[in-house]
């Protein structure tokens, strides 16, 4: 039997990375600053110098506290209404019932992303943000939103949690909408190792409040000037990030190079959708998610031959039940019912993608 390929295997470092997260480690063990501290401010520079932005980027707790937090800084809550695609990870719509406000879902394109058409028709004089969500590491198309934005004046938050490092027109995703969330949960493409997430703003009055509404509404210590709560970043956390972002130019090839050798071996491969556009720079080739009516019956073949695959996701927010309401979203669900995601990830071999293909076209073979 061959070696299983997991789908992502989050103990595989290469030695010198293992090392320089060691050494990070035992220098702050003995320098003592558990919260805070000059690895979290580092981490907020190294972040921005890297996306190229003026922006400030604030570290935080996690990805979904981002999100939450964004709402909270643009005031946003009860009785307000936050547009939100139908397919994304739970954490898009939760943070807008958290809030207090509600989701309302729009459906997709049939490649994941909200689709941008359908907008206006959601709107209503209490519609106070959309939530654009880059997912899969590809770009909604964020001039054309913050260009219908202005005209409607709601406000744009990005939840750009798997989006990390895709770039169009010279404008990073995270840095278009008034404020960008990040996740650096450990598997997104620039993973921490445990919770962390960021928040971007180009907004000096939005930074401001976000900063404080990270850290119980503390201007300075001592001073609540509003309800904040504590949603700051583990200073083991950014350490860990400031030695993992020195890697993820090169891992970033490595995605995008896999990407290519899956693209070249699956094309035109029995009735499978490629994701076209992920080797273009405004995607970060976070996932690897082909398209299929025999999703289920490839799915088990590749379990079979020990190669784990995932769903992203097998159910809309819509129907899950803290959120139901009985409407269709035709393209999401769909996809949800056709959608695979194959291992796509800076530890995995050529090798190994070409054994992923084989088995791949072997299934095809069979089912025609
Ligand atoms: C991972 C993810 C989040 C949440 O981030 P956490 O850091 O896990 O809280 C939010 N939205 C999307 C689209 C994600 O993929």
């Amino acid at each position: 039997m061959k070696k299983p390929i997991p789908f992502l295997d989050l103990s595989l470092f290469d030695r010198k990375l293992k090392f320089a997260l060691e050494r990070k480690f035992s220098d702050m063990l003995s320098k003592g600053i558990f919260s805070g501290g000059e690895e979290v401010a580092l981490l907020g520079k190294n972040i921005g110098n890297y996306l190229g932005t003026e922006a400030a980027v604030i570290p935080c707790s996690n990805g979904t506290d981002a999100l939450e937090i964004a709402l909270r800084a643009l005031g946003i809550g009860s009785g307000d209404e936050v547009i939100v695609p139908a397919l994304t990870w739970v954490s898009t719509a939760e943070s807008v019932k958290l809030v207090g406000a509600t989701p309302v879902f729009v459906d997709t394109d049939m490649s994941g992303l909200m689709d941008l058409q359908l907008l206006d028709k959601l709107m209503r004089p209490q519609t106070k943000a959309v939530i654009a969500v880059h997912l899969y590491g590809k770009m909604v198309d964020m001039k054309g939103l913050t260009a219908w934005a202005k005209s409607t004046g709601i406000k744009v938050i990005e939840d750009n949690a798997q989006g990390f490092g895709a770039i169009k027109d010279e404008k990073s995703a995270g840095c278009w909408g008034d404020v960008g969330c990040f996740s650096f949960y450990p598997t997104k493409n620039l993973g921490a190792l445990g919770e962390a997430g960021a928040l971007a703003t180009s907004d000096e009055n939005l930074a401001n409040k976000i900063q404080m509404l990270i850290n119980h509404g503390q201007p300075i210590r001592d001073q609540h000037e509003m309800l904040g709560r504590n949603a700051r970043m583990d200073t083991i956390q950014a350490g860990f990030l400031n030695v993992k972002l020195t890697y993820f130019q090169k891992w970033q090839e490595k995605r995008k190079n896999l990407a290519k050798l899956y693209l070249q071996q699956l094309a035109g491969t029995g009735d499978l959708v490629l994701p076209e556009s992920i080797l273009e720079p405004d995607h970060n080739a976070h996932l690897f998610v082909v398209q299929t009516s025999f999703r289920n019956e490839l799915k088990q073949y590749l379990k079979e031959k020990e190669i784990q695959t995932t769903i992203h996701y097998p159910s809309i927010l819509p129907k899950m039940k803290p959120y139901q309401i009985n409407e269709t979203f035709v393209n999401a669900e769909k996809l949800t019912g056709n959608i695979l995601s194959l291992p796509l990830n800076p530890f995995l071999t050529e090798k190994e993608v070409l054994r992923i293909a084989k088995e791949i076209k072997k299934f095809y073979g069979k089912t025609s």
